[in-house]
């Protein structure tokens, strides 16, 4: 008898999951009209965008914050601007693929402003020096001697590679889990440079100093 109540009970299990909605499917649509003779590589930014959406994702993870899962990867043809990003909507230029082929880590950069959906993007090197950050030290897996380091007063205004470099120093060095906690503000509207004092008890300034004399 007691046998015959196990069955029940497993068969219930699948049930009682709650549903989240992280379960949606992610759907990438790619657009390559314009330019049918890239359809190739256009296949192969989509496997990327499918492979590190949800590595993203985690990485920049906010509580009650989704990650957009409909997202538009179009190759336009144009010879003006590399890649944009408005909204889900990822633009890539069909002279730049044809320069330059190899670079799918460009689709990545732009991936990352789509999952940041920062409501200003301001300051705009917070915003860039992530998606480079996570660009090129985590996809790129470049380290921290690669990075271009201008030795300059607030040299992190620079955005991009400059911010992405500072970062991963941050991360590595003074203060882990800093990429995240910029992430939440920027996406909460509450950015200020004082977050950095509060995270390492130096202002922003002064490690800028540090990391200009850092190895
Ligand atoms: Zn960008």
């Amino acid at each position: 008898m007691k046998q015959l109540l196990v069955l029940p009970l497993v068969l219930l299990i699948p049930l009682c999951r709650p549903v989240v909605a992280d379960d949606a499917p992610l759907h990438v649509e790619l657009d390559s009209s314009e330019v049918p003779h890239l359809t190739e590589w256009g296949e192969d930014a989509k496997a990327l965008v499918v492979r590190w959406h949800p590595r993203i994702s985690n990485l920049l993870a906010t509580k009650d914050v989704e990650s957009p899962r409909r997202i538009t990867l179009r190759l336009r043809k144009s010879d003006k601007r590399v890649g944009a990003t408005s909204g889900t909507t990822i633009t890539i230029s069909s002279s730049w693929i044809e320069k330059h082929p190899e670079d799918l880590g460009l689709v990545l950069h732009e991936l990352v402003h789509v999952i940041q959906s920062y409501p200003s993007g301001k300051p705009w090197w917070v915003t860039e020096g992530i998606a480079d950050y996570l660009r090129w030290g985590i996809y790129e897996g470049k380290e921290q001697k690669w990075f271009p380091r201008p030795k300059e007063k607030q040299g992190y205004k620079k955005g991009y590679r400059v911010t992405a470099g500072f970062l991963l120093w941050l991360e590595s060095d003074i203060a882990p889990g800093i990429v995240k906690k910029l992430n939440t503000a920027m996406r909460n509207g509450k950015y200020s440079d004082a977050l950095f004092k509060m995270e390492t008890g130096q202002s922003l300034d002064e490690l800028w100093d540090r990391y200009m004399v850092s190895k």
